[in-house]
């Protein structure tokens, strides 16, 4: 299959220093361009990256922070444990119970995004995954899961592993009553397949009250998920977005 687009590949840091710096940059702006989408609701939503040199460590937001305010300085550092050893604020305990577990199952996976955004939580309620009825819906074409079994906010590890068995090999999963989850080899790939993944919810919500949608019929639907549904093109995608977040608000990379 030909390439759609020669994507430049991720930047390799070169030192494990570098490599968190950069990381952690990257998350600050994930966290900016949620709060431009309107992804907050209060304390709702956690985004990690496992630390360079410590994969069982994670970076994520402070519990109770503003997306919108978050620098690269404000993150905090969690143990497999669920402790902070670095910074000074708490971890939402959900966050921990979640993403801890879906690192630990997908080693593959560097970052892993999610919240409570209004048409990922509303389509979820649906307890159905996405159609393939755009192109840009068939990145997510046979590479997501369904969690449906919600029991109240995610507490214990047990349940962690429960969302993480969900997932599987996939790029994200459906949280039934809830919201979504997407995960990547990069934050950049976690973070844009999640803004996408919204929107295809979005999407398809709109489609569903306005008439009966036409999906793409398999054979199509399952080439263009290869033609832009890698790893690479999720990470290639984002980086307008950090372009764009950056030059507004450079102080983000602080
Ligand atoms: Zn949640």
């Amino acid at each position: 299959m030909p390439e759609l687009f020669e994507t430049p590949k991720p930047v390799e840091a070169r030192s494990p220093g570098a490599q968190r710096a950069h990381l952690k940059q990257r998350l600050a702006a994930a966290f900016r361009l949620f709060a431009r989408y309107g992804f907050d609701e209060g304390v709702a939503g956690h985004i990690t990256a496992r630390d360079p040199e410590q994969p069982e460590h994670f970076w994520v937001n402070p519990f109770g922070m503003y997306f919108g305010h978050i620098r690269a300085s404000d993150l905090i550092l969690v143990n497999a444990q669920g402790e902070v050893v670095k910074g000074r604020a708490k971890v939402n305990r959900a966050a921990f119970a979640i993403h801890s577990r879906v690192h630990a199952a997908r080693p593959d996976v560097v970052a892993a995004a999610h919240s409570h955004s209004m048409y990922g939580r509303t389509w979820s309620a649906l307890g159905r995954r996405l159609d393939p009825l755009t192109q840009d819906a068939c990145a997510f074409y046979e590479d997501h899961g369904l969690f449906d079994d919600y029991t109240g906010v995610v507490l214990e590890t047990s349940e962690g592993d429960r969302v993480a068995r969900a997932l599987g090999a996939s790029k994200a999963v459906i949280l039934r009553n809830h919201g979504l989850l997407t995960v990547g080899q990069t934050v950049d790939a976690a973070a844009f397949w999640f803004i996408s993944m919204d929107r295809c919810c979005h999407s398809q919500l709109m489609a569903e009250a306005a008439g009966k949608p036409i999906p793409i019929d398999p054979e199509h639907a399952r080439k263009t998920h290869g033609q832009i549904g890698s790893e690479e093109g999720g990470w290639f995608s984002f980086q307008p977005l950090y372009e764009r977040i950056v030059r507004e608000e450079p102080d983000l990379l602080e």
